[in-house]
């Protein structure tokens, strides 16, 4: 990651654009990493000499950017970023002129452009125009109030322990919290891209502060962002750490509930508590592949009303199509203040399974050949009720499912079991990877 390659991606993704609209207009912003300064103004030079207007929104969260290309109507954004990652590793992700981030199409066209040099560059008299707004963080915090029920969280006066990790979410989530009546106790909640604090992945091995300060200071929950702010991870009041799973589990039900029903949509590898609680509103689950993206696609083409991963990634479309952390919280405190309920009984509510995570090797020219006689050899298994093909080979059981699921960048496996008792799940992940081992072995 250094200037020539952020100079080429800005050449190359304004090619993409000026092929499309003429005179495409940019937003571009960072999160609080050391190398963002360098990267962002080679990009920009990239996308001017192909003829786009620039309009640098300074530093922000990644959903407070694609929030702002939606609603001011831009044709592209670029946020310098790489989310949790440690602090010398940086990137650069896209987002569409709806708001979401790239497909994966979009991205292969911007890279084959890229790789192939085949910029179109603009004449001098058509360079493109740099200039800067600062109205970003407002706008964005000014949509979250209008979406959710300010009157009954501000009523309930809760008193919350935020961790920004030094990331992005710093300028933005201590303001709305203020604006939603809550008392606050910060936790790093300054920008820095040393990430003085911790490391910036949402782990409970990163936030010990957080977990201890809660009932330290009698809090009604703890909440953190990882660095780009797009995930939120829930602290309850008693100082447990939830995983992502309950808390989407948590966002899916109310949504869900308020709608009657509707279409919720999550990855193959989402525990059945996303599923639970769908059906027991009369909605419908959709699984897709997994990635934040596709995600978002299939809710805006499925008019969903909820959708996210497991790893803190909640999206509400009623305000935008993305992991949104500072919507998540705000949601996650409406969700409280109605149901009159702290945070540990609500999370106590969700139905509750038990996974197995385990891996196995496989060379990456026989993953395919692998998958197909996977289906082939279990099609027929009396213990297997339905195969999913989804992305790797889902196998729904009548006391669980498991997951068998290539790694698209290690030549593994990855074997995901889920079932009510921990000895069952980890039974049925061992008996899968062993037919599978033995399926390897036989390429
Ligand atoms: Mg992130």
């Amino acid at each position: 990651m250094n200037t020539d390659l952020a100079l080429g991606i800005g050449k190359a993704w304004g090619t993409y654009l000026t092929k499309k609209t003429t005179r495409p207009k940019v937003a571009i912003g960072t999160d609080a990493r050391l190398s963002n300064d360098m990267l962002k103004n080679a990009i920009a030079a990239g996308l001017l000499a192909t003829g786009c207007d620039v309009v640098d929104v300074g530093l922000v969260p990644t959903p407070t950017l694609q929030y702002t290309v939606r609603e001011k109507k831009f044709d592209s954004g670029v946020i310098i970023t790489a989310s949790h990652n440690p602090p010398h590793f940086n990137g650069i992700k896209g987002v569409a002129a709806d708001g979401t981030e790239f497909s994966k199409d979009v991205e292969e066209e911007i890279e084959r452009i890229y790789f192939s040099k085949s910029f179109t560059l603009a004449t001098w008299k058509q360079v493109g125009k740099h200039t800067s707004w600062d109205g970003a963080i407002d706008l964005y915090i000014k949509g979250i109030l209008a979406t959710v029920d300010v009157a009954a969280i501000k009523k309930k006066k809760f008193h919350i322990v935020l961790d920004c990790g030094n990331g992005a979410g710093s300028v933005v989530t201590p303001a709305l919290l203020k604006q939603l009546g809550c008392n606050i106790v910060p936790l790093y909640c300054a920008p820095d891209g040393l990430f003085p604090g911790h490391n910036s992945e949402p782990l409970p091995e990163n936030l010990t502060e957080l977990i201890k300060t809660v009932p330290q200071v009698g809090a009604d929950l703890g909440a953190a962002q990882d660095g780009d702010a797009d995930r939120a991870i829930f602290v309850d009041e008693k100082g447990t750490y939830i995983w992502g799973d309950k808390t989407l589990a948590l966002g899916c039900k109310y949504e869900t509930k308020k709608h009657h029903g509707g279409v919720a949509v999550t990855p193959v590898t989402t525990s059945s508590c996303f599923d639970d609680v769908v059906a027991e509103n009369g909605g419908v689950a959709v699984h897709t592949k997994v990635g934040s993206p596709i995600v978002a696609r299939v809710m805006i083409e499925q008019n969903a009303v909820f959708g996210g991963e497991e790893n803190g990634g909640l999206i509400f479309p009623e305000l935008q199509y993305c992991r949104d952390s500072a919507m998540s919280i705000a949601k996650i405190l409406e969700i409280m203040a109605k149901e009159h309920k702290p945070l540990s009984q609500l999370i106590d509510e969700i139905p509750k399974y038990e996974v197995y995570k385990i891996k196995m090797a496989c060379p990456d020219n026989i993953k395919e050949k692998v998958m197909e006689t996977l289906v082939a050899q279990t099609k027929d298994d009396p213990r297997v009720k339905e195969v999913d093909e989804t992305d790797g080979v889902k196998l729904y059981l009548a006391d669980g499912w498991v997951l068998m699921r290539p790694s698209g960048t290690e030549p593994i496996f990855r074997v995901y079991s889920e079932s009510k008792s921990k000895q069952k799940a980890e039974e049925i992940a061992l008996t899968y990877r062993k037919l599978t081992e033995e399926i390897i072995k036989n390429q």
